[in-house]
């Protein structure tokens, strides 16, 4: 469909802000799925006639993060508007959002793309509102909790920048990840608190004019997102080809199926007869509040990711890898200033600590495991106190135990043995104890050399320094060689 057709799509990201108490009421923000229903609610969020509605400050200030992390213009002047509908989940009849005046424009967000290229999306705006109460259907009737109702939701929609369901995967996941960088949202696809909303529609190659578009919901991962997003431009392409119309709905996704279906025709903006909320003075943000908040935004995914392949030499991958989640950058960050070496840290971090965290369900934040303790044991291993496979071990037992790696070291007996003499005697050793290999090495056979270092190894249970190993094997195989030759 690509020769024929564009796709143009755009995406409404809601994110449910994280913050403790509701957007205009005292309530506390409660988990939707472990909280007992209707236990987090107040005559304001419930809509009761004559409560009157206040701003949380928390709520605006990440607003505010948020909408500087993705390079918008902060509106200095805030009006909070009424949006009306009727439906049970929204006990006032209308919902409190921003209308024309959204407390950020004209931003934008870098995309990485899978064959390397970075494609710049634009931010039409981010805005503050709250969100609705939870329907749950059952056979007997609908049950509505109103636990949600009002906590704070940012809504942020792109301008129609992107093309393809892998463009559309690759923004989300970047805002899901800043998200979380700024500590303003789990991330909890699966709970609800990030809700992706693609608006898609294609046009014929080479015309201006926007096609029909659908809204389509129900996406509760990103491989949804892609994938549906994928499947509705075949859908429309499909539709034009045949000669018939896209008809303005919204559309669901069925996970099971992997196909989208029909839910509702779309409601225009002006259904809503959106209205500047009475209940509510415009908000004002100065510029110095502005310039607080500028300065409290953490180094951000993209600025990590430069950085480390820039100065740290690291790979694109290894940079992706270590910069994705903020606790692990940073924790990197901390083994960097208490003096590791990157590649080998992120080799380090990549590989063995992630596998173990991951054998045991745990995250970075989960262990007691310092920083520094991590570099003390990479420079043992340079220093060659311990070799390899006793590092592995003895990062585990700094996982499980917090110890450092050299006291470990020391209660376990678990130094390298470099004491060339007593290698010498384990060499000899175990050359005596093996006649067959050995003829079969002078014979010619030299790749055996491995085999000999490999049973010092073993007799030594792993701890010999392996370089010293080889060295002394070869040469007092040699030397039986010239003996042999005698
Ligand atoms: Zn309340």
């Amino acid at each position: 469909m690509l020769d024929r057709y564009e796709p143009v799509i755009g995406l409404e990201i809601h994110a449910e802000l994280l913050t403790h108490s509701k957007m205009f009421c005292g309530c506390r923000v409660v988990d939707s799925v472990e909280a007992a229903p209707n236990t987090a609610v107040c005559p304001v969020c419930l809509g009761m006639p004559g409560m009157l509605p206040v701003i949380n400050r928390r709520a605006v200030e990440f607003a505010m993060r948020v909408a500087l992390a993705l390079n918008c213009e902060i509106q200095n002047h805030n009006i909070f508007a009424r949006k009306n509908y009727f439906y049970p989940d929204l006990p006032k009849g209308y919902q409190i959002s921003q209308y024309e005046l959204p407390i950020g424009r004209h931003g934008w967000l870098d995309i990485a793309l899978s064959d390397g290229t970075t494609k710049r999306i634009g931010i039409r705006r981010v805005h503050m509102e709250e969100d609705t109460g939870k329907l749950t259907h059952r056979d007997e009737g609908s049950l509505v909790d109103y636990n949600r109702s009002g906590v704070p939701l940012l809504e942020i929609v792109t301008e129609p920048d992107i093309r393809s369901g892998e463009e559309a995967r690759a923004y989300a996941t970047r805002i899901r990840q800043t998200l979380r960088y700024l500590g303003v949202n789990s991330g909890d696809m699966e709970k609800g608190v990030l809700r992706i909303e693609p608006n898609i529609s294609i046009r014929p190659r080479g015309s201006e004019a926007f096609g029909t578009r659908i809204e389509l919901k129900n996406l509760n991962s990103f491989r949804a997102l892609a994938d549906g997003t994928d499947f509705e431009l075949d859908r429309q392409a499909a539709v034009l080809d045949g000669g018939g119309k896209v008809i303005q709905e919204t559309r669901g996704w069925h996970d099971t199926r992997r196909e989208t279906f029909s839910q509702r025709a779309k409601e225009e903006a002006e259904d809503y007869r959106y209205f500047a909320e009475p209940d509510l003075p415009p908000l004002f943000i100065d510029p110095a509040w502005i310039q607080t908040m500028r300065a409290t935004l953490p180094e951000l995914p993209q600025a990590k990711e430069a950085r480390y392949r820039i100065d740290f030499g690291l790979s694109p991958v290894e940079a992706t890898a270590l910069a994705d989640d903020r606790a692990v950058a940073e924790w990197f960050d901390a083994a960097i200033g208490a003096g590791g070496k990157p590649k080998s840290l992120a080799n380090w971090i990549l590989n063995d600590l992630f596998r173990l965290l991951n054998e045991r369900g745990l995250t970075i934040s989960d262990v007691p495991l310092a920083p520094a303790a991590l570099v003390e044991l990479q420079s043992l291993v340079d220093r060659g106190t311990i070799n390899l496979t006793t590092a592995r071990e003895v990062l585990a037992e700094m996982l499980e135990s917090g110890r450092d790696p050299t006291t470990i070291i020391e209660a376990g007996g678990l130094g390298q043995i470099s004491d060339e003499a007593a290698l010498i005697a384990i060499v000899d050793q175990v050359i005596t104890d093996n006649p067959g290999p050995l003829t079969n090495y002078l014979g010619g056979k030299e790749s055996l050399l491995g085999w000999f270092v490999g049973q010092v190894m073993r007799a030594t249970r792993g701890q010999a320094n392996p370089a010293l190993v080889n060295e002394i094997a070869r040469r007092r195989l040699e030397e039986k060689r010239d003996t042999a030759g005698s």
